[in-house]
């Protein structure tokens, strides 16, 4: 789950970090009215789950309230990525004299949380990255014992050479690891980091990204989840307690468990296809789960064939028939579904499937090449 920069600005507040007060609005009025009570030069910045927004018009500033006012209409309303720009954070503007990245993410490899900062802020750090790799500095955290003080510092003597502006990031530095792990991040990132006209070092944005499955144990967190700035499919998906994830091509996979999924993409790879997105139904034997996943594929305009690959165990062949027989009849659409089964109740999903009109297979390679050939045909 993501946060708004509103949000996690609030967390690295309540951590203890140097950050411009601010207001968050979802109409020009309220811009208007928060500008007039900060009573400086404000900078106004579009909420939504990208970076980018500064390139993309997204992040504007304006000198009284007026401006302030006419630039939330710009902001307010505006695409970004696809997004929808709901609401606006409206803080002081701050002189900048220098804008570096840090930033900690899980690292995968080893296993451990990762700090990284580079002197080259307010950019793609993804575009440092590929172009200049050795101006990012990374240091392992172990978690039993956090960011030590001396690797804060260490990392912060690669940012500035002001032993004052090392000390402040070393600070900020540690704050952030407490942030990240108060909160359940997968990432806790700050860029810009920078140092404003009077020499102290203050943070300009934030994200933070929160591991769902942190949910539970984390209320509180949970609680800032914003529906409106998310996916539709993906909200219907998670409310239905479907795995869904949206992927490019044209092919809809409609199985149950994660190992199925993978295989089924690679098949459908194998097979010359590419998967437009995976539905994970679960384990569980509900007909309704797979009226909603149809509903959700068939909402998606990419998706030219719908795969159905089941391996019936706990979940029962049968429920997904009908579940199948149900959906087709009340969504009206006329997508072709291929539909794969073996295991529990096997014999009785196919009577019902046939009884219903569809064909039903157990080879999955033969189900997979005909779900592929339609999507291809119908491209
Ligand atoms: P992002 O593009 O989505 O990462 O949004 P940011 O919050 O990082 O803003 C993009 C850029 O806008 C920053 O790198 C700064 O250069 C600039 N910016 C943001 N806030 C201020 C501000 O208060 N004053 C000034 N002068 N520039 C700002
Ligand atoms: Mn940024």
């Amino acid at each position: 789950m993501n946060l708004h920069e509103y949000q996690a600005r609030a967390l690295l507040k309540e951590a203890g970090i140097p950050v411009p007060d601010g207001d968050v609005a979802s109409t020009p009025d309220e811009v208007e009215r928060i500008a007039r009570a900060i009573g400086t030069g404000v900078v106004v910045k579009a909420q939504v789950h990208t970076g980018g927004r500064g390139k993309a018009g997204g992040v504007k500033l304006a000198a009284d309230p007026g401006e302030a006012r006419a630039v939330a209409e710009q902001i307010l309303g505006m695409t970004i990525k696809s997004l929808t720009v709901e609401k606006v954070l409206v803080a002081p503007a701050v002189d900048i004299a220098s804008e570096s990245y840090v930033g900690i993410i899980v690292d995968r490899e080893s296993q451990r949380p990762v700090l990284m900062v580079s002197p080259e802020g307010g950019v793609d750090i993804e575009e440092v990255a590929a172009t200049t790799p050795e101006k990012i500095f990374k240091s392992t955290i172990d978690p039993r014992f956090g960011l030590l003080a001396h690797q804060a510092t260490a990392a912060a003597f690669r940012l500035y050479p002001d032993i004052k502006q090392v000390r402040q990031a070393a600070v900020i530095l540690q704050q952030l690891y407490a942030a990240f792990i108060d909160a359940g991040a997968s990432l806790a990132e700050i860029n810009p980091l920078i140092t404003d006209d009077t020499g102290n070092v203050v943070a300009l944005d934030a994200k933070i990204a929160v591991d769902d499955n942190e949910l539970d144990r984390k209320p509180d967190i949970a609680d800032l989840r914003d529906v409106s700035a998310e996916a539709a499919s993906e909200v219907a998906a998670r409310e239905a307690g479907l795995s869904f994830i949206q992927l490019e091509g044209n092919v809809a996979c409609c199985v149950n468990g994660a190992g199925l999924a993978m295989a089924t993409m690679d098949l459908v790879k194998f097979y010359g296809g590419d998967p437009a997105n995976f539905l994970d139904i679960g384990g569980s034997s509900n007909p309704d789960k797979v009226v909603t996943a149809l509903e959700i594929i068939s909402a998606d305009s990419n998706v030219k064939s719908i795969l159905f690959n089941i391996f019936g165990g706990i979940t029962r062949c049968d429920d997904v028939a009908n579940g199948i027989v149900t959906a087709t009849k009340q969504l009206a659409f006329d997508l072709p579904i291929v539909i794969r089964l073996t295991g529990t109740n096997e014999e009785l999903a196919v009577e019902i499937l046939e009884g219903a009109g569809f064909s039903a297979l157990t080879d999955m390679d033969e189900a997979v090449q005909k779900a592929v050939q339609l999507a291809q045909e119908a491209a």
